[in-house]
């Protein structure tokens, strides 16, 4: 369908090379994209494109640290100069150390923040001339339910993913008129090497998951696509500045 052809677009998929960030990269290249890996490791990055190739689209891996701004702005000058341009850019790298609030030292509180949300201003603030060169495009930042919800052991996690949907109301207020649209995701429980290290870490978690989320099960990576389709898509043209929640109904469940 039209609205939801993403051919001749090229999307930035910050930690592409596994977990949600992979699902919404099959997503985005069985639509039509042209997808950039970008993460840190190399040998996944090149198996998420071979992946990504099998689905017939173009795709390329591209190394960034998203902490580090020069490094943020040669993923997007490497993207430009071999693609042409960027249409969307997907805020989804991210990390989570788990303790109690007393025990954070600064550094730790400050990898979580520059990791999850201070990346996102800057792969943003790096994309936005390129998206405003194409006549506008798209950025998608993934939240979590802790955008939402507190969290006993992830105070910086929380505060971060709290932070990147303000971001996200920020800048899609200022980038309205470029025709830039900003929105978030809000995945809830998803099965990824990042929440199999929370289950390890807390017996009975996996249960208390599947029992609290009204679908009853944990969701999977691909349940991610369809929304990175729609919000890299011109059908979410008038779109701009929302959290999307894609969780299996846990958000809406006392
Ligand atoms: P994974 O641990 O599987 O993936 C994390 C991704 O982030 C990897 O691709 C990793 O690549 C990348 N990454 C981490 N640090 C950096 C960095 N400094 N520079 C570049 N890339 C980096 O986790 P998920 O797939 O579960 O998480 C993806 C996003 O979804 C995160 O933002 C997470 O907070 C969010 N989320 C996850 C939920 C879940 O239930 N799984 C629920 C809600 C939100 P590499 O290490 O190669 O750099």
């Amino acid at each position: 369908m039209r609205l939801f052809d993403l051919t001749g677009k090229v999307a930035i998929v910050t930690g592409g090379n596994r977990g949600i960030g992979l699902g919404m990269a099959r997503g985005l290249a069985e639509a039509g994209a042209t997808v950039v890996v970008a993460a840190r490791d190399a040998e996944q990055g090149a198996a998420a494109v071979a992946e990504l190739r099998s689905l017939g689209a173009e795709a390329g891996f591209v190394p960034v640290d998203v902490t580090s701004q020069a490094s943020v702005d040669a993923m997007v000058a490497a993207a430009v100069d071999t693609h042409g341009g960027v249409h969307v850019l997907v805020n989804n790298a991210g990390i989570a150390i788990r303790k109690a609030p007393q025990e954070y030292t600064l550094d730790e509180w400050r990898q979580v923040m520059d990791t999850n949300l201070t990346s996102a201003f800057l792969c943003s603030q790096a994309v936005y001339p390129h998206l405003k060169a194409v006549g506008g495009g798209k950025i998608i930042n993934i939240g979590s339910m802790l955008s939402v919800f507190g969290g006993t052991f992830s105070a910086p996690y929380s505060a971060s993913k709290g932070g990147l949907v303000q971001l996200t109301k920020s800048l899609a207020t200022s980038w309205g008129r470029d025709n830039i649209q900003v929105n978030a995701v809000l995945p809830g429980w998803i099965d990824t090497d990042l929440t199999r290290a929370t289950r390890a870490q807390f017996p009975g978690f996996d249960e208390r998951i599947t029992d609290r989320t009204p679908m009853g099960r944990w969701g999977r990576i691909d349940d991610l696509a369809g929304v990175a389709v729609f919000l890299a898509s011109d059908a979410s043209d008038f779109v701009t500045g929302a959290s999307i929640a894609v969780d299996g109904g846990y958000s809406v469940q006392a």
